[in-house]
């Protein structure tokens, strides 16, 4: 009983719109879209720095590049131009453009890049982006959608945001990244619901991907305070 006491099915959008072409196709049909173990079709949102962001439904299983190329007009720039993609919500681990463009679209093409499918909300990035802080942007989200209730995503949260936020800067020191990553996996698999999971794994994947990045961030910031702090001392 669900809906003004009626019987109530709570389902995804997406499964009910193609619920009636399976049934009028038959499941072999539906089951041969795709590879073994990630059949069927899917929608996919594509944000981002593609010529043309849209939603589409396309085949499981798709290359990244063949399926930007058909229903994106490409990428910003062209293809030399793409520098990562986070292919299935804000959550899933960012992705090195290199590793992904030959990449099928699919549960396990996701899983072997160390990522996630998700819901298939593929955030595109191109060689303009600053990648730490597209990184912090996502902390600050999960950190203000916390609801406080267990103490590793109430606290971790806030304190991994904090250190993103140095890390944009270049304000810190180089061992804080793997400080940063130990309490990324102690929030994680920690917390009452998935949003724990949620806030560790986005700075995972930037660690991971993108550690020469932070590092050389962290090398400016010295190296711009010492210069800075030498003009001082001669002006003394
Ligand atoms: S993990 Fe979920 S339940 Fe726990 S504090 Fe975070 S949002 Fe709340």
């Amino acid at each position: 009983m669900g809906l003004y006491g009626c019987p109530t099915t709570v389902n995804n959008v997406e499964s009910i719109a193609v619920a009636p072409t399976i049934l009028r196709r038959g499941a072999s049909w539906f089951s041969a879209i795709g590879r073994p173990n990630n059949v069927g079709t899917k929608l996919f949102m594509v944000s981002g720095h593609v010529n043309k962001p849209c939603t589409f439904e396309d085949a499981m299983g798709t290359p990244f590049r063949e399926m930007i190329e058909r229903h994106c007009g490409g990428i910003r720039g062209g293809w030399d131009n793409l520098l990562a993609v986070i292919p299935g919500g804000s959550s899933c681990p960012v992705v090195k453009a290199e590793d992904i463009i030959d990449a099928p679209m699919d549960f396990d093409g996701m899983r072997d890049v160390k990522s996630s499918f998700g819901t298939a909300a593929i955030i595109v990035m191109d060689r303009s982006t600053d990648i730490i802080k597209a990184i912090w942007r996502l902390a600050a989200f999960y950190k203000h959608e916390s609801c406080g209730q267990c103490t590793p995503c109430r606290e971790g949260t806030g304190w991994m945001m904090r250190v993103m936020e140095r890390m944009v800067q270049g304000r810190a020191q180089k061992r804080e990244i793997d400080m940063l990553f130990d309490v990324t996996k102690q929030v994680e698999g920690h917390t009452i619901c998935a949003l724990g999971d949620a806030a560790a794994w986005p700075i995972q994947g930037l660690i991971r991907n993108f550690r020469p990045e932070m590092e050389a961030r962290i090398d400016e910031y010295t190296r711009n305070s010492s210069s800075h702090g030498a003009v001082l001392a001669a002006a003394e």
